[in-house]
């Protein structure tokens, strides 16, 4: 299964990537990390890459690339993946649905995680004074300045994919204020829902049942995570939603 999980900074998109990887046993492939990486190399580039974290922007478009390219071809990626960071910009959504086109495959679903920017800056403040009080590192773009400027270039460089990613019918929306177990479950509840590996998922044929339903299915497409909440709830009987197990 091959997801991307979409959100500003402190949405949470590197716990879920984490809780998913455990869960399915797919790859967490971090950019961030990557180029964390990267920048710990006494090199020119490294220098430079460290440089442009520190100050919130976004590191240059082949940078990056070069990077992804090289992560999801280790054999472990070949059958699946968690994105977190990537892609974070049109050009980089471009770039990366040719490579997936070369390769033959398809994203199975990108995952917004949605919070409003006013809680932001309070999650990544809190978050970076308990990592110091618990003798951690603190991320050097954990601090007000640097935060700002991811938050400007998310607006400016990254939502715009949501838009993107819903016109292809891929996206799906969580409201990633919620607890974070609530998060996690409707998480794992898209990915089991809309499992690709289930032949004839959205059939109403109850030998063709999704992974984790006990009920029957039908053609449906959830894009939010109202709408789906109301798959959830909806009576089997009239055939239509998935009721869990
Ligand atoms: P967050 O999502 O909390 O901002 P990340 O660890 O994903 O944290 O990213 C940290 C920094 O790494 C970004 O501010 C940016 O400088 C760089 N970075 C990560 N992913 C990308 C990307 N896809 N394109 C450009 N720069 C990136």
């Amino acid at each position: 299964m091959r997801i991307v999980l979409l959100g500003p900074p402190g949405a949470g998109k590197g716990t879920q990537a984490k809780r998913i990887t455990d869960a399915y046993n797919i790859p967490h492939l971090s950019t961030g990390d990557m180029l964390r990486a990267a920048a710990s190399a006494e090199t020119n580039i490294g220098k430079k890459v460290k440089e442009t974290m520190a100050s919130g922007k976004l590191v240059p478009d082949p940078l990056v690339r070069a990077a992804v390219i090289e992560r999801i071809a280790q054999s472990d990626a070949r059958h699946g993946f968690v994105l977190d960071g990537f892609p974070r910009t049109i050009s980089q959504a471009v770039t990366f649905d040719d490579l997936l086109h070369t390769e033959g495959v398809e994203l199975d679903h990108v995952i917004e995680l949605h919070v409003d920017e006013e809680v932001l800056l309070d999650r990544i403040v809190t978050r970076a004074r308990e990592a110091a009080q618990a003798g951690g590192a603190v991320r050097t773009d954990d601090n007000h300045e640097a935060l700002k400027v991811r938050i400007d270039a998310y607006r400016e460089q990254t939502a715009p994919l949501i838009d993107y990613y819903r016109s292809r019918n891929v996206l799906k929306s969580v409201d990633g204020l919620q607890p974070v177990d609530s998060v996690t479950e409707q998480i794992f509840q898209i990915m089991e829902l809309f499992d690709s590996s289930v032949p004839n998922t959205r059939s109403t044929n109850a030998s063709t049942l999704p992974r984790g339903c006990s009920k029957r299915w039908s053609q449906t497409s959830a894009t939010s995570a109202q709408q789906f909440s109301s798959i959830m709830q909806a009576e089997p009987g009239r055939g239509y939603g998935c009721v869990l197990r």
